[in-house]
């Protein structure tokens, strides 16, 4: 299927145009070619919108997965304590990971986790890693180890030679119309957690208003091809899926997600969002990686890490690790950057929240600088929102719905503007759906 000038790929798209995907053979072919650039990006369109209308069975995207993981270099680790990793479909306001590696890490787990920056409304943990000030996540192989080492977890980026087809055939899916594909995301996210060579991985899937799965039924979907596929790799997984209705914090915006994280490291609240979903996740990772009888009692020691300061002084070495201020744990105002206009969205009307359009939120921080609306757009860490209100919640006529962070009064006038819109207040309380709906694996 292949030669040294790459694989056929008018044989494959061609067999694939008729409904025929490619064996494991191709797959492996087509990965090389993407990473080697002997796939012209005409035909990793066309091999992207192909297997989007053919699908691809269980067994082909454990192949394209592992095809893409091996397309770059694959992690290995040889660490006195299981390497645990998380990862997020995506939402708004979720600042999880930066809670739950410091947690393992306090509990005697590793935990490399190779992140990503924020994409489309959604906010990315790379970006918001860097809003402390100082901190640096391009960091070389030997400092991920040495980091991992020291303190236990290190949040970097992903370098260029983790899953370098994935790389290549996600930027071209993003502008092929062909990223809403369920082998093809599941692929696209696996490959560069395999590479990252972790023992067991949790997946937090987000449904709703704030997701890109919309409903439970796609999170589901998605959820259940996430687990079947790691485990079909080798690698032990559990899917958590979880509610994006609402932002996951009453925070959204770069430096005000890191200071809600603080405040959660600082003073755990299981009754907080935050706080209940990083102790979810990190009680299923504890649990898979054999360090917890089970997820219940993962959780409880995850509060327990967080309630005696453990935690806190993972993060804190962590942060310092990577460039960022020693104190930063103790003396957060001190360090975190802050917008010069900060206005509340004053309610027009009583009523109850019954709805909160999660894109449309994600995007009214983008506009604002914390976000980019093209690639190699800057990031303006200050600006966001923060007491953004909760679903179900009563409110009187101009009481606050939000405190808007802008860098400029036009910015924050534009911003409520937007903000009114992706906020929906009705006469009566609506259904309030819980923060977990289930597990997978
Ligand atoms: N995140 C990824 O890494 N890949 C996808 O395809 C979708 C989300």
């Amino acid at each position: 299927m292949a030669d040294a000038a790459g694989p056929d790929m008018r044989a494959i798209l061609s067999r694939l145009r008729h409904g025929t995907a490619p064996d494991a053979d191709a797959l492996a072919a087509v990965a090389r070619g993407l990473a080697d650039g002997s796939v012209s990006d005409a035909q990793a369109g066309a091999f992207a919108m192909g297997l989007c209308q053919a699908g691809l069975d269980d067994a082909g995207t454990v192949a394209l997965t592992q095809a893409m993981r091996d397309s770059g270099r694959v992690l290995r680790w040889d660490l006195p304590g299981p390497v645990l990793d998380k990862h997020s479909t995506g939402g708004v306001g979720d600042a999880t990971s930066l809670i739950v590696a410091p947690v393992l890490a306090a509990l005697g787990a590793f935990a490399p986790m190779l992140s990503g920056r924020g994409l489309g409304h959604t906010g990315g943990t790379l970006d918001k890693l860097e809003a402390i000030p100082g901190v640096e996540t391009v960091v070389t192989a030997a400092q991920l180890r040495a980091i991992v080492a020291e303190t236990g977890c290190a949040i970097v980026g992903a370098s260029a030679e983790i899953a370098p087809a994935d790389r290549r055939l996600y930027a071209i899916r993003d502008v092929t119309g062909t990223v809403d594909s369920v082998p093809l995301i599941t692929a696209s996210i696996l490959s560069k957690k395999l590479a990252g060579g972790a023992d067991a991985l949790v997946l937090d899937v987000k449904g709703g208003s704030g997701a890109f799965m919309r409903t439970r039924g796609q999170a589901e979907g998605l959820a259940q091809a996430l687990v079947r596929t790691a485990q079909g790799a080798g690698m032990a997984a559990r899917a958590v899926i979880t509610d994006m209705n609402q932002p996951l914090a009453d925070a959204v915006g770069n430096a005000l997600e890191v200071a809600a994280v603080l405040d959660v490291l600082r003073n755990p609240r299981p009754d907080d969002r935050l706080c209940a979903l990083a102790l979810a996740l990190a009680g299923e990772a504890l649990a898979l990686g054999g360090l917890a009888g089970s997820a219940a009692e993962g959780a409880r020691a995850a509060l327990a890490a967080l309630a005696d300061g453990r935690a806190a002084d993972r993060f804190g070495a962590m942060v310092a690790a990577l460039g960022g201020p020693a104190d930063l744990v103790d003396a957060p105002g001190r360090h975190l950057p802050r917008a010069p206009v900060v206005v509340p969205l004053a309610a027009d009307r009583a009523g109850h929240v019954v709805g909160i359009d999660g894109v449309g939120l994600g995007d009214v921080v983008v506009r604002l600088g914390g976000g980019r609306r093209q690639a190699g757009d800057r990031i303006d860490a200050r600006v966001g929102l923060s007491r953004v209100v909760r679903l179900g919640t009563p409110v009187g006529a101009g009481d606050p719905l939000a405190m808007v962070h802008a860098a400029t009064e036009a910015d924050a006038q534009a911003a409520q503007a937007a903000l009114r819109a992706a906020i929906l207040l009705g006469d009566a309380p609506g259904a309030v759906p819980p923060l977990v709906h289930g597990r997978v694996g």
